[in-house]
């Protein structure tokens, strides 16, 4: 399957409109780990959600169809490949999404 791209400005990941059409300013994109989930910037993690990776090897999730972008690839190629899939309507990402927009 070819891979496929969002739009994306200026190698800035908070530019992006996914596949489907969603963005920061419609469903809103939210910060994930490598595994898709959605990672809390503090100390004080909330139960379902992932701590900042120390890497710093961070992905952008689309809440609404569950595509995942990684950042480093935005930053370094001005490009968005679909990096992976994750199940948003179900299971701990869907929980993890629900507990995300309830905290910010
Ligand atoms: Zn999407």
């Amino acid at each position: 399957m070819d891979t496929e791209y969002a739009a994306v400005e200026g190698h800035d990941v908070t530019t992006i409109t996914c596949v489907c059409g969603n963005t920061v300013s419609k469903e809103g994109l939210i910060q994930a780990n490598s595994r898709g989930i959605p990672i809390y910037a503090g100390d004080d993690v909330p139960p379902g959600l992932a701590p900042w990776p120390t890497d710093e090897d961070l992905y952008t999730l689309c809440p609404s169809c569950g595509r995942v972008y990684s950042d480093a690839a935005v930053e370094e190629t001005g490009k968005a490949p679909v990096a992976f899939k994750v199940d948003v309507a179900t299971g701990a990402i869907a929980e993890a999404i629900r507990i995300h927009w309830e905290r910010s």
